[in-house]
């Protein structure tokens, strides 16, 4: 199937363009998170959204939940890694899936994500930001999982399944441990992947190596420039006109990954004209 659109973000962004396209009964997939955005939940108060002074993070996320589930809107929750144009539509990659739409919003948040010395150069020569799309190059060898956030950890758990060994360097604090034996957490900062032709380790910011066959960076988000090869791009955000069109046919963007202010009041207002835009370019 191929849908309207697919939007890809769950924060402010993504959840008023999802409101818009359900109003305009388009036939759209949503991927993100079933828990929003932490930059939502994480807002201690929130004193410039307009009829909601003081609001908690928390509360607002409860109160978008509220809405989303109220209109019957599903999210998948997925992670995006690559997006490939194909025959006048695109088409998502998203671990072992992939989902067909005619027109793409991106919602994903800040643009500037900090990559890793080493990290591009490498980009399918032993880095990987998908477990599931490539954890089977790596059965009886060694891998290092960077991992950003707690929301990934089944994703080292898969692949203590497939290695022979895991290197777990968690970029946030950890709450629990793993109970695979094969699983070696390491604290620390990751401070470049190595290699030459291929990946050979990952050196942390104490000058220690560890040497790794593969390495997997999992974050809550990656960088537009990676999804897309030749997404057009300005001082780290995805250049944008005044109707969220970006550089590509059908792919619109809206929110912190166009630019700055970073404010939940011009996400939702960049998500709104995103999805009319859409809808405007699937009418036409
Ligand atoms: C602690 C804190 C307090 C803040 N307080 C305020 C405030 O008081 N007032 C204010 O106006 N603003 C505030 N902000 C800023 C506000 O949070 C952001 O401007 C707003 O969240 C931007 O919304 P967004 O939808 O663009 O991006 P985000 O909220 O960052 O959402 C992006 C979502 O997309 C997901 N995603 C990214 N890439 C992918 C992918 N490839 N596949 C699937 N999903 C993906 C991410 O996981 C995330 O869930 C605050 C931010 C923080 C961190």
């Amino acid at each position: 199937m191929v849908y309207d659109s697919a939007i890809i973000g769950t924060g402010a962004a993504g959840i008023s363009a999802a409101l818009n396209l359900k109003v305009h009964e388009k036939n759209f997939i949503w991927i993100g998170s079933k828990e929003l955005s932490s930059k939502i939940s994480k807002a201690e108060r929130i004193f410039n959204y307009p009829g909601l002074p003081g609001v908690s993070g928390e509360e607002l996320c409860r109160a978008f939940l509220a809405q989303i589930k109220e209109m019957d809107i599903a999210i998948t929750e997925r992670m995006v890694t690559s997006v490939l144009p194909m025959n006048g539509h695109y088409v998502l990659m998203a671990g072992a899936d992939f989902y067909e739409a005619e027109t793409v919003i991106l919602a994903t948040g800040t643009a500037a994500v900090h990559t890793l010395p080493g990290e591009q150069e490498l980009l399918g020569q032993g880095v990987s930001y998908c477990a599931t799309c490539d954890g089977g190059l790596y059965r009886g060898r060694t891998v290092a999982v960077i991992c950003g956030s707690a929301r990934f950890e089944h994703e080292a758990r898969y692949l203590a399944q497939l290695a022979a060994d895991v290197y777990y360097l968690p970029q946030y604090r950890m709450e629990r441990t793993f109970e695979q034996e094969n699983i070696t957490i390491v604290s620390g900062k990751a401070a470049e992947i190595l290699g030459g032709e291929r990946v050979s380790g990952v050196r942390l910011d104490d000058g220690s190596i560890l040497k790794a066959d593969g390495v997997f960076c999992l974050r809550d988000s990656i960088a537009p420039g990676t999804l897309f090869s030749d997404l057009k791009m300005e001082n780290g955000h995805i250049a944008v006109d005044r109707s969220m069109a970006a550089s590509l046919p059908g792919v619109y963007a809206a929110g912190d990954c166009t630019g700055r202010p970073y404010q939940y009041a011009k996400a939702v207002g960049e998500g709104n004209i995103a999805a009319h835009s859409v809808i405007e370019y699937l009418e036409a």
